[in-house]
């Protein structure tokens, strides 16, 4: 098998059969490809154009790999993974945004160039939001600081790796998954080739502001235990301000006999310890939180059925 195509698709029914049409024109026929399908979930028919596909294309080697209920892009990504028998493995979504050409391209380029294990794509241009752009720099500017590992701005999941590169993130058995940072955690030599991001023809994204808050907090809760050392931090220097601040009011009430007054001082401080103490126990609560739901050992996707064209092979 040359390339793995992993293709993890959430209410895609529409973009199955284009996405496959579009493959099979673009890649050549003597490549032999594996097209992994997972279908994470989806509430339309999904599954039943997967199954389809299968059907109608029995010379191909096609899988799809039906999971019982919605797990996540990153789960399903797993699931892909772990399934497939390439020598390269390509991870690309089936919403036709990412043109299988580019699978094509760093196929070539990483034949051409056998020193790097893999290749990452990041858009040539995005249309985000200016404020979307803001934050998504701040992200980027936060994590490289406070984790070890170093982040590529904008790079995909849009990839291929070489079965070395699999085989490493396949170690990585964590139930919190971020695979931006699981991709830097491995480290191995990397290319990164813009792409031109395609308008989607069909259905929705699933990703809205919030969900994307909750990804960049897994992403740093992950990589870094930087804010459980803030609390610390504030709580030493607070410790020695309060000290010297106590030894002035003392040495005022023996030699002045000052009165000193300030209920306005106290609210304010009482409030402003209340709320810092509530924040950080709030961030020791993510990490205890992860800690917890990692020690289960639950699985990170279960498989309901499993299709595909062919007898595997190899
Ligand atoms: N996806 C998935 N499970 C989910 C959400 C998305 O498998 O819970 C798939 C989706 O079908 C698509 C890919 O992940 O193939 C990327 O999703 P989407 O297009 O929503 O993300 P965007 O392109 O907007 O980043
Ligand atoms: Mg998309």
């Amino acid at each position: 098998m040359d390339i793995s195509l992993i293709i993890p698709c959430y209410n895609e029914e529409l973009n199955i059969k284009p996405f496959f049409s579009l493959c099979l024109k673009t890649f050549p026929q003597n490549l032999k490809i594996e097209y992994i399908f997972i279908n994470d979930g989806s509430k339309d028919n999904t599954l039943k154009e997967i199954k389809d596909l299968i059907k109608e294309n029995k010379n191909y080697n096609i899988i799809g790999l039906d999971f019982s209920r919605n797990f996540g892009k990153e789960a399903a990504m797993l699931a892909g993974l772990e399934k497939s028998t390439g020598q390269y493995v390509a991870l690309i979504d089936a919403d036709l945004q990412q043109h299988p050409k580019y699978v094509y391209e760093m196929y070539n380029y990483i034949n051409e160039n056998p020193d790097y294990d893999c290749i990452a794509c990041y858009p040539a241009k995005r249309k985000d939001s200016k404020p979307f752009k803001i934050l998504k720099k701040l992200f980027y500017k936060t994590i490289n600081k406070l984790s070890d590992i170093d982040f590529y701005e904008n790079a995909s999941d849009f990839r291929l790796l070489k079965r070395e590169v699999v085989n490493s993130l396949l170690e990585l058995k964590e139930y919190h998954r971020f695979s931006k940072g699981f991709f830097s955690y491995v480290g191995y030599n990397c290319y990164y080739m813009p792409y031109q991001v395609e308008e989607r023809k069909y259905g929705k994204t699933s990703w809205n502001f919030f969900s994307l808050i909750k990804y960049a907090l897994d992403g740093i809760i992950g990589f870094s235990t930087f804010p459980l050392k803030i609390a610390t931090f504030i709580g030493v220097i607070a410790f020695i301000i309060s000290v010297l601040y106590a030894i002035i009011i003392i040495v005022q009430k023996l030699t002045l006999g000052i009165n000193v007054d300030g209920y306005a001082t106290i609210v304010c401080l009482i409030l402003l310890f209340g709320g810092l103490q509530m924040i950080f126990m709030g961030i020791l609560g993510e990490y205890l939180g992860r800690t917890y739901v990692e020690t289960k050992k639950r699985p990170i996707y279960i498989i309901k059925k499993e299709y595909q064209t062919k007898e595997r092979s190899e």
